[in-house]
Order: C-alpha cells, then sequence, then structure tokens
C-alpha cells in the first residue's frame, strides 16, 4: 500500500527521519512504537503528505506521493490525531460530515453513512447533536474516528488515538478499535507508545529509535530475538504492562 526507500527528514539539520526503507501492507494494522521524539508522527505526516521527505521516495498504491496527487489521494486516507482534533465549534455531527458535505453529498447519502459509523463505533445517537466539551474523551475519540473513516477511506493513520485516555476508557476503546480493524479489513498504521497496545492491535510491529528502524515482526519475535540490546531494554521498560 505504501512504501518508502530510503526517506529522510530533517528539522533545522536534525534528523527526525534518517533513511526509512519500509513498505506497509495491505488490508493490515501495523504499529510504529518508539521512544519520544523517534519519529513516529513524523512518518505518519509524510504519508499523509503535510510533509515533504528531503530524501528519498514514497509510493502510495505504486504510484509516488507528489503534492500534486496529495489532494485526490487524501480522501483515500483517513487520519486521527491524539487529541481528535475536532473542531470545538461543530457538533460531532458537523464535524464527521464537514468533508462529505463538502464534497457536495446529499443528505440521503449522509444520514445512512452515519447510521452505520456510529453503530460500528459504539457512539451513542443522542450524541451527535453534541459538541466537543460536551462529550468524554473516549466519545470525542470515537467521533474523531468516524470521521476519519466517513469517506471510507482505503488507508487509516491513527497518531496515537488513546494516548489521552484513562486506563479503563483506553481498554474499552482498544477492544473496540481491534474489532472495527477485523471487520472493516483497512489497511491501518497506527502510532502508540504502549507495547501492550501494539502486541494487541497491531499484526506487525515496527519498533523505531532516533529516526531509524530498528526491528520489525511480532512482539513474540522481539522478545526471544532482539536485533539490537536497546530492543529489548525497550521490552523490558515495558515490563509492568506482563507482569512480573
Ligand atoms: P514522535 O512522534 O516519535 O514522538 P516526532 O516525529 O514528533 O517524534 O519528532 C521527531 C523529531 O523531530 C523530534 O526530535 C522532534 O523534536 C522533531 N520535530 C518534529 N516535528 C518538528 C517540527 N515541525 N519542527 C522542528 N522539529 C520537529
Ligand atoms: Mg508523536
Amino acid at each position: 500500500m505504501f512504501t518508502l526507500d530510503r526517506v529522510s527528514k530533517r528539522f533545522q539539520g536534525a534528523a527526525a527521519l534518517d533513511g526509512i526503507t519500509l513498505a506497509f501492507e495491505s488490508g493490515r494494522t501495523s504499529v510504529l512504537i518508539g521512544p519520544s521524539g523517534c519519529g513516529k508522527s513524523t512518518l505518519l505526516r509524510l504519508l499523509i503528505g503535510l510533509l515533504l521527505p528531503d530524501e528519498g521516495t514514497l509510493t502510495f498504491d505504486g504510484r509516488p506521493l507528489a503534492v500534486a496527487s496529495m489532494r485526490g489521494l487524501r480522501h483515500r486516507m483517513g487520519y486521527v490525531i491524539q487529541q481528535g482534533g475536532l473542531f470545538p465549534h461543530l457538533t460531532a455531527r458537523d464535524n464527521i460530515t464537514l468533508m462529505a458535505r463538502h464534497l457536495g453529498w446529499r443528505q440521503e447519502q449522509i444520514e445512512p453513512r452515519l447510521e452505520v459509523l456510529a453503530a460500528l463505533t459504539h457512539f451513542p445517537a443522542d450524541g451527535l447533536g453534541r459538541y466537543p466539551n460536551e462529550l468524554s474523551g473516549g466519545q470525542n475519540q470515537r467521533v474523531a474516528l468516524m470521521r476519519a473513516l466517513m469517506l471510507d477511506p482505503e488507508v487509516l493513520l491513527l497518531d496515537e488515538p488513546l494516548g489521552a485516555l484513562d486506563p479503563m476508557i483506553r481498554y474499552e476503546l482498544q477492544e473496540d478499535l481491534k474489532q472495527i480493524f477485523a471487520a472493516l479489513g483497512k489497511t491501518v498504521i497506527l502510532v502508540t507508545h504502549d507495547l501492550a497496545e501494539a502486541a494487541f492491535l497491531g499484526h506487525t510491529i515496527i519498533l523505531m529509535r532516533e529516526g531509524r528502524i530498528l526491528q520489525i515482526g511480532r512482539l513474540a519475535e522481539m522478545m526471544d530475538a532482539p536485533t539490537e540490546p536497546f530492543v529489548e531494554q525497550f521490552i523490558r521498560a515495558q515490563r509492568n504492562h506482563f507482569g512480573p
């Protein structure tokens, strides 16, 4: 679906991404994980076309990602950021349907789609008329997810979508996300810094550090055969999630 070939991105001379070569599989959930500042969000922003690489090439569906093609492609990708990024002055319904209305969808197309999405994300119908500050953090993330899914994109990019939620709500949404990803069969690329979440949601885990990829695989593979001492350290640092 996406490929990156020796992609680098620098900010003020410092490499945020340093020669990344990677392919994301269609219809699977890939999870980007690594310490804060390792380049996870930068990688997602390159995929969605919010940033351009300094070096290397990116392709989507076999074609190079270029500024010119981004406008059309953008509708084939859904994007959710950590705090949801909802417009505070719009109701949940208006946040979700903004782009569809902009593209000229008719009300008869919009309403059934909203119903499908609310059922999929377990969002109460009476919440659609509320503003983000009248909804809980978990509900707002469900709204952000519905907004990302509204145009039925092929790809879903999620940047720490559960990062700001407290543990019980987070647990609930993890369960729901897993079901949703399985039901939709879309290509999902999710960023988290929680290894248990990565292992629960991801078919493939991509462990990054300082703008590079250290290891790609399943958690068990990383535990059994770490490619570098840091992989082991990273897993050990999160051991409290897995018990003694
Ligand atoms: P992560 O999401 O893994 O925490 P980021 O991709 O946000 O990491 O950031 C990677 C590195 O690039 C960090 O050192 C960060 O400070 C830097 N960086 C990211 N975005 C910008 C920006 N717009 N301007 C300057 N530096 C940035
Ligand atoms: Mg980030």
